[in-house]
C-alpha cells in the first residue's frame, strides 16, 4: 500500500467511525470548493451520517444547482448556535483559509483535511492531501471508491463541476489522463457536461459583463510586457453592482497576452486590503510568491490578501514578481 492509499484508508475510517460532521471549504468559495463541499455532503448522506455544510461567504448563484437538497450556511450571515467536534475541511491549503467558521469548532475538534494545494501544511488530525490532483474533487472520487458508495447523479455532478472549474474547462496543465477518466465516469453517472460548461464557464451576468468592460480599461503592463495586470476597486464593483465572484477569470486576460509571464488581478477588499490573484505562464512559480505574502496555491495559480492601498499593493507585487523573472 502506498502513502496515498494509507491516507485514503485513514480518511475512510474517520468518516465511518464518526458522525455529526461539519463540512467546510475556503472563504469566498469557488467551483471546486462548492463541488467538494456538496460532494462530501452527498457521500455522508449516502452513508446515513448527519452533517452540516458551512462556508464563510455566499454560494454564487450558478453553483446552487450543484447542491440539490443540501443548503450551505453562509457563516458571515448566520452563525450556528452550536459547535462541532468532527470537521471535514475541503480545498483549504491551510487552517486560515477556513476563515471564521473555525469559531464553530469544539476545542478538542478532530479534523480531516482533504486538499490538493502543494502549499498545504497538513493541519488536520487526518490528512488526505495529493498535490498532483487537479482539484479536490479528484481526491473525493478516490475516497468515494474507497467507501464503496453507489454513484448517484448529484454526486457525479458535484465532482464533474469541480474538475471542470479547476481545470478551466479541461484546458490547464493540470488536465491529466486521470481527470478525463474520472470526467468520463461522471458523465456516465449522469453529470450533464454541456449544461455545466454553459452555466459555470460561459454564462455571464449583466453586472459581470459591465465589470469586464470597465476592468479592461485598467489593463497595464511592465515596460518589457512580462507582467500584466488588471485592477478592480471597490468603487467599480459597487458602481456596476458586481458580486464577489464576478471578477473570476479576469486574471487570465493579462496572462493570456503573448510574452506575459505572470498575470495579476488586484481586487480591493477595503481601503487597506487587496486580494491578489496570480497566474503564471509556466516560468515563474507563483505559489511561492503568494506564500511569502501569507497566501498560497499552485505553481501556475495562486492567491493572497495583502494590506495596503491599491497603488501600494500593485507596486509591491509587480516588484516581487519582477524579482522572480
Ligand atoms: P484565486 O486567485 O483566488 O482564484 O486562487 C488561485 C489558487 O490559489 C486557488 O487554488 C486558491 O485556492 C489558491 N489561493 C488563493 N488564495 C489563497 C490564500 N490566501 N492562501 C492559500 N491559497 C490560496
Ligand atoms: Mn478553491
Ligand atoms: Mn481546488
Amino acid at each position: 500500500m502506498n502513502r496515498y492509499e494509507d491516507q485514503l484508508q485513514a480518511a475512510a475510517r474517520f468518516i465511518r467511525n464518526n458522525d455529526d460532521f461539519l463540512v467546510v471549504s475556503h472563504v469566498s468559495p469557488d467551483g471546486d470548493a462548492i463541488g467538494s463541499t456538496g460532494a462530501v455532503g452527498f457521500l455522508l448522506q449516502l452513508l446515513g451520517k448527519s452533517y452540516t455544510l458551512i462556508n464563510e461567504g455566499r454560494t454564487p448563484n450558478k453553483y446552487q444547482m450543484l447542491l440539490g437538497n443540501q443548503p450551505i450556511v453562509d457563516y458571515s450571515l448566520e452563525t450556528p448556535s452550536r459547535r462541532f467536534g468532527r470537521v471535514i475541511a475541503v480545498d483549504c491549503a491551510d487552517f486560515a483559509r477556513i476563515g471564521e467558521v473555525h469559531n464553530a469548532f469544539e476545542p478538542d475538534v478532530k479534523l480531516l483535511n482533504i486538499d490538493h494545494h502543494p502549499t498545504n501544511d497538513l493541519y488536520g488530525n487526518v490528512n488526505l492531501v495529493r498535490p498532483d490532483a487537479a482539484a479536490t474533487v479528484e481526491i473525493l472520487f478516490d475516497l468515494a471508491q474507497t467507501l464503496e458508495i453507489e454513484w448517484t447523479q448529484p454526486l457525479a455532478t458535484s465532482i464533474y463541476a469541480g474538475l471542470l472549474t479547476d481545470t478551466g474547462g479541461f484546458r490547464y496543465s493540470n488536465t491529466t489522463p486521470n481527470v478525463f477518466s474520472i470526467a468520463e465516469k461522471m458523465l456516465r453517472y449522469g453529470a450533464e457536461g454541456a449544461v455545466l460548461a454553459e452555466l459555470l464557464l460561459e454564462k455571464m451576468t449583466f453586472p459581470q459583463i459591465q465589470l469586464l468592460r470597465e476592468a479592461l480599461s485598467t489593463l497595464s503592463f511592465t515596460e518589457d510586457r512580462r507582467i500584466g495586470w488588471i485592477v478592480v476597486s471597490t468603487d467599480l464593483l459597487n458602481r456596476v453592482g458586481a458580486a464577489d465572484e464576478d471578477s473570476e477569470g479576469l486574471v487570465n486576460i493579462p496572462r493570456n497576452v503573448e510574452g506575459v509571464e505572470v498575470g495579476l488581478l488586484f481586487k480591493q477588499k477595503d481601503t487597506n486590503a487587496v486580494k491578489v490573484s496570480l497566474r503564471s505562464s509556466g516560468k515563474a512559480d507563483v505559489s511561492q510568491i503568494a506564500k511569502r505574502l501569507g497566501g498560497g496555491g499552485h505553481v501556475r495559480a495562486a492567491g493572497c490578501t495583502v494590506e495596503g492601498t491599491l497603488n501600494e499593493v500593485v507596486d509591491r507585487l509587480v516588484e516581487a514578481v519582477s524579482a522572480e523573472l
